[in-house]
């Protein structure tokens, strides 16, 4: 039996955002410092892909649970999956001593946050949201949390020995290992009780502003320096030409421009796409601590000094309106043609 277990917790939409073999290599490196441990992951609802057991077991998980209801409807929802949570774990934790601590680990994001702590809520353990690191220290486990936008670092000691946490996964390509290493188990769980009955929500179809940002390949985001709702207009044009999400910064949601879903930053989305531009955002640390590290940034500012180019790839010192509607207009005869 071994010291510690951490069991990533993968939920639908985790691999689209490069989460679940990410998770892992987070999971492995808490469970493997200091004290013996073993890794552990649980699947809620349908994989993303078929491969996705394989691929766990390859990127380190010793076993991988797979936890499904035919009534789970879509798109998924908190409380459901919760559900399928509750029933798993009696059998997941099963081999765990219970003066050991118990990490139940999942990929930052708010349908991630509401089930972590609705776990933790209804099976007495500690919630610790979401962490910047987690140690098991002296059979502790021990997280860190930036508050205060960045400014002041507070380090959380568990009290209880099981906890449910959210943290950004670590970059993915380093945690597969080598073929001969891939061995554990496999096991599928079909729940079969009454799920509570899911919430209802009417959307209105918008073409770029109604995707999910934190899945987007291309994320189109726009600041203060936007000026109004027309400009919003514009840049979803640009979104919807690149196939894209819109997003925005705090400011531009605290204006009403773009709805709090689409926010990125501290206090909001979390997102990882192949590029991310940036227009209009002068790029403070609470706006990029929503972008992952390894996201191309565009960035479209008129103010040659505006952070933002200190970590952007491609910077273009302009006016937006000189700029974004020529992209736009161009990405679109290009479609035509
Ligand atoms: C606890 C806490 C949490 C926070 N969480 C978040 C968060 O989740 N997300 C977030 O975004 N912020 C967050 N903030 C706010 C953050 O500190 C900044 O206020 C915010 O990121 C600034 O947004 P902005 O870049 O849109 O605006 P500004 O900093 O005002 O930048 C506007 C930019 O637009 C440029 N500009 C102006 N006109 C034009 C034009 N015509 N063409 C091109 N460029 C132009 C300007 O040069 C400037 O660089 C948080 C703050 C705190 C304290």
């Amino acid at each position: 039996m071994s010291d510690v277990n951490v069991f990533v917790v993968i939920i639908p939409g985790d691999e689209q955002a490069g989460g679940a073999t990410g998770l892992l290599a987070s999971a492995r490196r808490i469970a493997t410092a200091g004290m013996p441990g073993m890794v552990h992951a649980i699947v809620l609802g349908s994989p993303d892909e078929a491969a996705m057991p394989q691929k766990l077991l390859a990127a380190g998980a010793s076993s991988v649970c797979l936890v499904s209801h035919e009534s789970l409807v879509q798109p998924v929802q908190g409380g459901q999956l919760l559900e399928l949570l509750l029933a798993a774990l009696p059998g997941a934790t099963r081999d765990c001593a219970k003066d050991k601590p118990s990490l139940f680990l999942f990929a930052a994001s708010s349908l991630a946050d509401e089930i972590a702590a609705g776990a933790a809520f209804r099976t007495g353990a500690t919630a610790l949201g979401r962490c910047a690191n987690i140690q098991i220290q002296d059979e502790r486990i021990v997280a860190s949390r930036v508050a205060f936008g960045g400014r002041i670092k507070v380090v959380l000691s568990a009290l209880a020995t099981q906890c449910f946490a959210c943290i950004r996964p670590t970059d993915a390509g380093a945690s597969v290992l080598a073929g001969d290493a891939v061995v554990g188990q496999v096991r599928e769980i079909t729940c079969t009780g009454a799920l509570t009955a899911p919430l209802t929500a009417t959307f209105e179809a918008q073409p770029a502003s109604g995707r999910r940002v934190d899945l987007a390949k291309v994320v189109v985001s726009g600041g203060r320096g936007i000026g109004g709702p027309e400009g919003f207009e514009q840049l979803g044009a640009l979104a919807s030409a690149l196939d894209g999400a819109l997003a925005g910064s705090l400011p531009a949601v605290d204006a009403g421009w773009v709805p709090v879903t689409s926010q990125v930053g501290q206090s909001g989305n979390y997102v990882t796409p192949l590029v991310y531009v940036a227009v209009g955002i002068s790029g403070t640390l609470q706006h990029l601590a929503g972008i992952g590290p390894n996201v191309r940034i565009v960035a479209i500012n008129n103010d040659p000094e505006a952070h933002i180019f200190q970590e952007a790839q491609l910077g273009v010192v302009a006016d937006w309106r000189a700029v974004v509607p020529l992209i736009t207009a161009h990405l679109q005869a290009e479609a035509v043609n």
